[in-house]
Formats: structure tokens, sequence, C-alpha cells
């Protein structure tokens, strides 16, 4: 079985390792040591001075906004997986969804600028699939507007922008280290912000608002990790380099594997380097990623549509609203299996199970 992802995992002789100390230590959760450790090493790795090592990518979103204690809307993508909008909505914020560009699935400035009202406190959108979005223009939209920008940059372990990681950029951006990702702690994920301020607010808020044990000084909620997750991001951290140049080898071998499918993929942005995180093909239409699919699944293989369906359609707590761009896209689009020890007679079959498809 071939699904889309499947997890990287460490020898496990160098994961038992850390186990042992944290049995010699009896130290399981509570800002241990392994935790600082990785927030230490992440930041080296990175280049990111602020960051903060929490439970997952869903409570980094839902921390960033309570801590810019935002109001009323922001505006947001709806070509993006739910936790971006739900977290919206949990916070006691409303979503106003401003459409993608069909070239790079990534929000409009345009579609942004209209969706704007006296209302709006922030943006917050995705960098879909590990590539940014168009950063300068948001900037001078945000500033115009005088609105924070939250980047969900789930999909952006690795990928820089302008020379500098893209989690530096927004008021904050936020990341999910789940088991799905191309860095993952088993659950996890982070918030990075250049903000002293705030980013000691969401430290405390991470762990209940306790400034000491007996005093608080925040309205707080449990957004801690534990060691053992922090030790599973030490192992894997060790491998990054070779799990994002994997990821290109196996990206290029589709893209050649794939040279005669009609299709199109997402346009990178100029100023980044990308991470290859996922393979999105955008195909004719979506009869012919019905059959695709149906033929893969036939082989054993699971690829996803991803992000299928467009947010602003599916959400039974929200008004329904028209989204041209992304409602095609999302429709058009499947992700294909990628991952660290997929190999290339895999990619091979897989391509041409979809090239059978399309020429049938
Ligand atoms: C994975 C993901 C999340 C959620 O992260 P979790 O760590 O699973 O909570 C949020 N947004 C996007 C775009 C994601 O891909």
């Amino acid at each position: 079985m071939i699904n889309v992802t499947k997890p990287f995992l460490p020898p496990i002789q160098e994961y038992l390792e850390y186990i042992s100390g944290i049995y010699k230590r009896t130290w399981l959760t509570n800002n241990g040591p392994l935790v600082n450790e990785l927030e230490i090493q992440l930041r080296n790795y990175l280049g990111t001075p602020h960051l903060l090592f929490l439970t997952n990518g869903t409570v980094a979103l839902q921390l960033a906004i309570k801590a810019l204690d935002l109001k009323g809307e922001i505006v947001t993508t709806p070509f993006s997986y739910v936790a971006t909008t739900s977290s919206i909505v949990w916070e006691g914020c409303k979503p106003v969804f401003a459409d993608v560009d069909p070239l790079t699935m990534n929000i409009s400035p345009e579609s942004i600028e209209r969706a704007i009202t006296s209302d709006t406190s922030a943006i917050l959108t995705t960098h879909v699939y590990g590539n940014p979005c168009e950063i300068d223009a948001i900037d001078v939209i945000a500033k115009k507007h005088n609105l924070k920008v939250i980047y969900d940059a789930a999909h952006c372990f690795g990928t820089t922008y302008k020379g500098k990681s893209v989690f530096q950029y927004g008021d904050i951006s936020t990341t999910s280290f789940h088991a799905t990702k191309l860095f993952h702690t088993i659950e996890g994920g982070a918030v990075f912000c250049n903000s002293p301020e705030i980013l000691k607010k969401i430290a405390y808020m991470r762990n209940f608002g306790h400034d000491t044990p007996e005093s608080f000084t925040e309205l707080g909620i449990n957004g801690k990790n534990s060691e053992v997750h922090a030790a599973m991001g030490l192992c894997n951290l060790k491998y990054a380099d070779e799990i994002l140049a994997k990821r290109k080898t196996l990206s290029d071998r589709y893209d050649f594997a794939l040279k005669c499918l009609k299709h199109t993929k997402p346009t990178i942005n100029q100023s980044a380097k990308f991470n290859y995180a996922y393979y999105p093909v955008i195909l004719q239409n979506e009869e012919i990623v019905e059959r695709i699919i149906y033929n893969l699944n036939d082989n054993q293989i699971f690829p996803r549509r991803y992000f299928y369906p467009s947010l602003n359609t599916c959400l039974p707590y929200l008004e329904k609203s028209v989204m041209p761009n992304s409602e095609t896209l999302s429709k058009k689009v499947i992700t294909l299996p990628l991952y660290h020890d997929l190999s290339f007679e895999e990619i091979d079959f897989i391509s041409r199970i979809i090239l059978r498809t399309q020429n049938n």
C-alpha cells in the first residue's frame, strides 16, 4: 500500500537513547530539558531567534489569535486545511474568505483588499504546500489598513523567503510538527514571533498563564509539549537536511515521469527556496481526477484531494460563500504520494497509472 504520506522514523536506537534518559530523569513534561534542547536546536537550524514548541499546529494558531487579541473579522483563505478556519471561529472571530490566485493557489492580495471592512482586525493565511504567499504585497495591505498578519506555515519547514526562514514573516507564524509533515515530533507545533513581548505572552499562555506556581499573568491553556515528543524531534532534526534533499530528488523524478501528462503545478514564489513538502498536480477537470484516484486506489495507492472541498463550501458552522478560483482548483488538484522512503520504481508505477488513465 502506498499512502499520500508516511512518517519519517529515525533509527530506533537513537530514539531509545533519549527515552532511557527520560526514564533516568523521570521528567516527562513541563518545560523539560529535551523540550529546551529542541527549541534551541530548532532556532539554530531554522535561523529563527524566537520560537516556542507547542502541543500542535492548531493550538499554535489559537494561541497566535489570542495573543494578538484579535476581534471581529479575520480575512483568510478557503484553500487550506480546516484548522486554519476553525481556529478563527474557535477564538470567537469571524472568518471572511478571500479567493486564491489561480496560479499559486495562495490567497490573492487583490481579493484580500476586497474582503477588508471596518471590522477586519487581521489576515490569517496559509503558505499552501510550503510555497510562500505574496508576503510583500500582504505586508503593504496590512500596514495600509492597520491589520495584524498571521501565517499558517504548517507546510513550510525548510522553506526560505528572501534568504530567511519563511517562519520569520508576519506578526506571528505558526507551524505544525504533526507526523504527516516533512519534519515531525509525532504531535507538535510551534509559534515564531519577532516581538519579545508577544512571545513572552504566549510562553505564559501555553502554561495555564502561570507566572509562579501560585500566581498568574495571563489567561492560559495547556499548550505545552512533552519530553517524548521533543525526543522524536531531536532525532528527526539530525535528518532534516537529508529529508529535504530527498524530497527534491523524488519531486524531480515525478517531473520526469509525468512529462507527458496534461497538467499544471502551482507557481512557486520567485523569492522563495521551496521545500518540496508536497507534490500537487492540477488536472483539466474533476472527472479526470476521479478516474485517476479510482485507478490508483485499485492498485493500493492512496493520494489525497488536498485541499478538497474548498472551505467556503463545506463548514456547517459558516454561511456559504462563493470563491470561484478556490472551488475550481480544489476540484482539479490531487496531491501525489511523497515521503522519504518512496522509491523511483514506485513513482514510475504511480505515474504510469496516471498517464494511462489520462490517455484512455
Ligand atoms: C497540519 C495542518 C494544521 C494543523 O496542525 P496540527 O499539528 O495537526 O494541529 C494546520 N494548518 C495546516 C495548513 C496544516 O496542514
